[in-house]
Formats: C-alpha cells, structure tokens, sequence
C-alpha cells in the first residue's frame, strides 16, 4: 500500500475540518492567542494580523506591540488587550505589565511588520529558547531566522512558517525551477519537524511527515499589502482554538483564501484590500 503524500483542499475537506461550537462553552474554550506584531511605521500589520484573529473564532487576544502602537491598537481594536512593549519603536519581548512568560498563551504568532532591529533579533531569541509549543512564525521573524540560521534549530516542533516565495528562497537558500521547489519544500518541513506554508496562487502546505496539501482558494486580488498578516491571525487563531498545526494551516489557508473569493465577487479583484479579506472572513461554510 502507498501512502497519499499529496492532497487538495477542497469546500468539503474544508468543511470536515470545521468544528462547530458547543452550546455551553465560553471563551475560555477558543484559546487565548498571544500576537507579537509591529513596529514604527508598521503598526497596520499588527492591526490587521490582529481583526483576522478576532475574526476567527480566538477566546481571547493579547497583542504586544512597540509603545507607538499601543493607542493605535487599543482605539482600533478594543477586544484585543494589548501589553505594550518596554521600547518605543520596535519589539523587544519585554513589557511593564509583564515579562517575557509565553507559556499562559495558547498559541503564539510573531512577524508581521516586526523588522528586523537588533533588539528583536534578541526578542525571537529568547522567544524560541521558552515556548514550549508549536507558534506561528511569520514576515521578519523568517527573515531573522534565515539570517540567524542556528534559531532554527530552536523552532518548537510542528511550528507553522508562513513563507512567501521570497522569504521561502531566504529559508531555504535554495532555487531551482518550481519541480524541485516541491521537493525542497517537502526535505525543508522534514528537516525542522515544521509545517511550512508556501504562500502563492496554489499555497502549498508541507506537513512534517511529508505530505503536501494543495489549496484551492484565492485569486490574485488577495496580491495586496497586507493579506500576509491576515493570513497569520487567522491562522494563529485556529491554533489557539486547538486544531492542530497541519489542520490550523489547511483550514486556515482555505478560509483566507475564500474570504478573498467572496471578497472579488463582491467588489472585483483590482479594489481588494486586506481589510476587506479580513470583513469576508466566514466560518459557516
Ligand atoms: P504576503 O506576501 O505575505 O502578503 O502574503 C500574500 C497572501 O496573498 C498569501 O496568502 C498568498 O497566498 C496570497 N496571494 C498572493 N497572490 C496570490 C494569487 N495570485 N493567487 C492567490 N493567492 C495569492
Ligand atoms: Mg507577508
């Protein structure tokens, strides 16, 4: 018997993977999720990582930002707490309201609009040394680790990497043609013990075993600033809701992905704009 390695995402895979909500649970059932986003001139991503996870079913929401984003995000965000970072401009780990203890947090995601300042070089340091489980990585925090290649060694098993293909040629210091592509992606999860989201037209999502789901949602108007975030909340909040990390990525990426279908039969795919993927964001699928 051979064993299925590649799959394809379609509405009702999807729909399998769905759960729906008990009568008598509370948001203490749906996970606390910890988004460490943002820096100065950047604080729309951590905006926008933020709504896509409040719209995806997360308990509960505590962002860290730098200071300059601390009142941007408490007007335009108020379900979401916000521990403000001990730095003004970029994101340290460190905060007044509390240390840098991840562990309270049911899923953790980190990178959009992080740069890649010294200081947070540092923070994803002491990130990767205490996490104790699978998070989210995303953006900068990719760039980091491919610039700073013994972090990844520290990722936490089954972690999700949220490449785009450059940020993937950056991981990978490999290009060949889009044949191989397949192959590196697939030696890259199995390598690391991660699921790695190669983020484009057919996303292409590796699992640590070495299975490669194809998604089949999306169209070019989600090519905007912005749609990366969205996809990182989203899935960092599935994770803190419990699925597990090849499932947060599949039905993650479907739903992004739909969300921004629904969006282009709405209004067209040149006008779209990752708010709008995060307002067509729909879990009754
Ligand atoms: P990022 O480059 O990090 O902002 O992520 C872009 C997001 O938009 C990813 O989720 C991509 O899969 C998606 N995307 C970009 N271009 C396309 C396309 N031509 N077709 C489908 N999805 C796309
Ligand atoms: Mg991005």
């Amino acid at each position: 018997q051979t064993r299925t390695l590649y799959y394809y995402t379609n509405p009702e895979e999807a729909r399998l993977l769905l759960r729906t909500r008990d009568r008598f649970s509370h948001k203490g059932t749906f996970g606390h999720a910890l988004l460490l986003a943002g820096s100065y001139g950047k604080i729309g991503a951590a905006l926008l990582a933020s709504r896509a996870c409040l719209r995806s079913g997360v308990g509960l929401l505590t962002v860290q930002t730098p200071r300059c984003g601390y009142d941007i995000l408490q007007t335009n965000v108020p379900e979401a707490m916000c521990r403000p970072d001990q730095h003004e401009h970029v994101l340290t780990g460190m905060s007044d309201i509390s240390g840098p203890d991840f562990s309270e947090y049911s899923a953790v995601g980190v990178g959009p609009g992080i740069g890649q300042s010294p200081e947070t070089v540092s923070m994803l340091r002491g990130l990767l040394q205490s996490l104790r489980k699978p998070a989210v990585f995303d953006a900068d925090a990719l760039n980091i680790l491919a610039k700073n290649r013994d972090l990844l060694g520290l990722l936490p098993e089954r972690s999700i990497l949220t490449p785009h293909p450059k940020e993937f040629e950056r991981l990978t210091q490999r290009w060949e043609n889009d044949y191989d592509k397949l192959e590196i992606l697939q030696d890259f999860a199995r390598r690391y013990d991660v699921v790695v989201v190669l983020k484009g037209a057919h996303t292409a999502i590796a699992t640590p075993e070495g299975e490669v789901h194809f998604n089949s949602t999306g169209n070019p108007g989600l090519s905007t600033g912005g749609t990366g975030d969205v996809l990182t909340g989203v899935i960092t909040a599935l994770l803190a809701q419990g699925y597990d990390p090849v499932e947060a990525s599949v039905l993650g990426v479907y739903s992004h992905g739909l969300a921004g279908d629904i969006a282009a039969a709405n209004r067209g795919q040149i006008g779209l704009t990752a708010t709008d993927v995060i307002e067509h964001l729909r879990w009754n699928m």
